[in-house]
């Protein structure tokens, strides 16, 4: 079909709110098929907020919504070596695992702002409205929906997706969940210069991911590039307790936070006391394991809008599969917009309760009573598998 017909066939662009992983790749795969798509962002720039952290991009969903995208060679470009070397620690410091990178695991680890960089190159100019936060939806009749933005202007669409993240607009269209607090926050914490400035915190995490944990507690600490650590202190506690510290006054927060690991080594508390950024509370919150709604004429969800979970690794691969099959659905239904959307709901489903029920459980392997033991185990049976 060439692009004459199609655009002939889609009486407006499909549109698309949120410019996360997932909505980033929906317009890519739709891009590549000649069908006409707009995504309209919240943030004022692609600069508008640093995009931290590392993530592994999984054989089974990531990789393959990245060849969809026709991005594999763009990705490989930017995987990180020795990533995906992990390390179990007792509250002691005691090392319990140490798994170095080998190049066998199959998930190899990119730095988010790099992923973000290559989907965002990959987009004709223009297809990104930025600035544009959605306020407002008002359905209209054959499945349209009209969207209003804080800036006061209007869009009528009749293919509306909503990837617009943990907190989804478009949600509400669908179904009346709402994401819970599942008891656990994290506080994000980065080292830098670590070989020179920080050396027993550099050693003790390692090439990798590093994981010291105990009951309801612990340091999960990645080697990121240039020198730096970058940590996510988890606490299980109640949104109350966390409520009580002021994170606009970084230094007392730190202490409070701290207070929690007391008789802990000093290598592993320099993670959050040394830290050279103000602390950033990160509360987990979660949607229903196996939320699902009926089918809405003209509108569906994609990535954490559609099945918010507790992070596993998992999260930002699901939302990109998800922006892949749904691009594939509605490129393949160009005619018929409401069998593209079951096509792309029907297996995500599943798929994505399958996840949740996982994550659910990697979030209690954590912090859970066997900490860091069952984590130990676990990590070590996978490696088990590969041999
Ligand atoms: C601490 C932490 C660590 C994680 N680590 C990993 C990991 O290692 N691996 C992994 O796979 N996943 C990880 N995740 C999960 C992953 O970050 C998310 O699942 C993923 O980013 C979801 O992508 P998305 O495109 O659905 O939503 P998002 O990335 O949240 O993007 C949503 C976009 O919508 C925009 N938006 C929101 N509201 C509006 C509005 N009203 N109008 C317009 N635009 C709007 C936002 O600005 C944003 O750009 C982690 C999550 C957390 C919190």
């Amino acid at each position: 079909m060439t692009i004459e017909n199609i655009s002939k066939q889609i009486k407006a662009p499909v549109t698309i709110v949120g410019a996360g992983m997932g909505g980033l790749v929906l317009a890519r795969v739709l891009y590549l098929q000649g069908v006409p798509v707009t995504i309209y962002e919240a943030e004022a720039s692609t600069a508008a907020r640093t995009q931290g952290g590392k993530l592994d991009i999984h054989e089974r969903d990531g990789q393959i919504a990245l060849e969809i995208a026709e991005l594999t060679n763009e990705f490989k470009a930017i995987i990180q070596e020795g990533g995906e070397a992990s390390r179990v620690v007792d509250k002691e410091g005691n090392i319990l695992l140490d798994d170095p990178d080998d190049g066998t695991h199959g998930r190899p680890e990119v730095l988010r702002g790099d992923l973000r960089n290559i989907l965002l190159a990959s987009l004709p100019e223009g297809t990104i409205q930025w600035d544009k936060k959605l306020t407002n939806i008002q359905t209209l009749r054959d499945g349209q929906h009209e969207l209003t933005f804080a800036d006061g202007s209007t869009v009528t669409t009749n293919v509306l997706v909503g990837a617009d993240g943990a907190f989804s607009k478009v949600r509400p269209l669908l179904s009346e969940a709402t994401p819970e607090y599942t008891g656990v926050a994290s506080v994000e914490t980065y080292l830098y210069d670590v070989d020179e400035k920080h050396t027993d915190a550099a050693n003790i995490v390692g090439d990798g991911a590093m994981y010291a944990l105990s009951p309801g507690k612990g340091f999960q600490a990645h080697r990121e590039p240039n020198n730096i650590i970058h940590t996510y202190v988890s606490l299980k506690r109640s949104k109350a307790w966390f409520d009580e510290i002021d994170f606009e006054n970084p230094e007392t927060a730190i202490a409070q936070v701290a207070a929690e690991f007391e008789g802990w080594p000093k290598e592993l508390t320099a993670l959050i006391n040394d830290s050279e950024t103000a602390p950033v509370l990160r509360k987990v919150y979660a949607l229903p394991i196996g939320h699902r709604w009926k089918h809405v004429p003209g509108v569906t969800l994609i990535g954490d809008a559609a099945h918010l979970m507790p992070p596993a690794g998992e999260g930002a691969n699901l939302a990109m599969f998800d922006g892949a099959k749904l691009g594939q659905a509605i490129a393949d239904n160009l005619d018929n917009i409401e069998e593209a959307i079951a096509e792309y709901e029907a297996p995500m489903f599943p798929r994505s309760e399958i996840a949740a029920a996982n994550a659910d459980e990697f979030l209690d392997v954590l912090l859970g009573e066997h900490a860091p033991f069952e984590l130990a185990e676990t990590l070590r049976e996978a490696l088990d598998g590969n041999e």
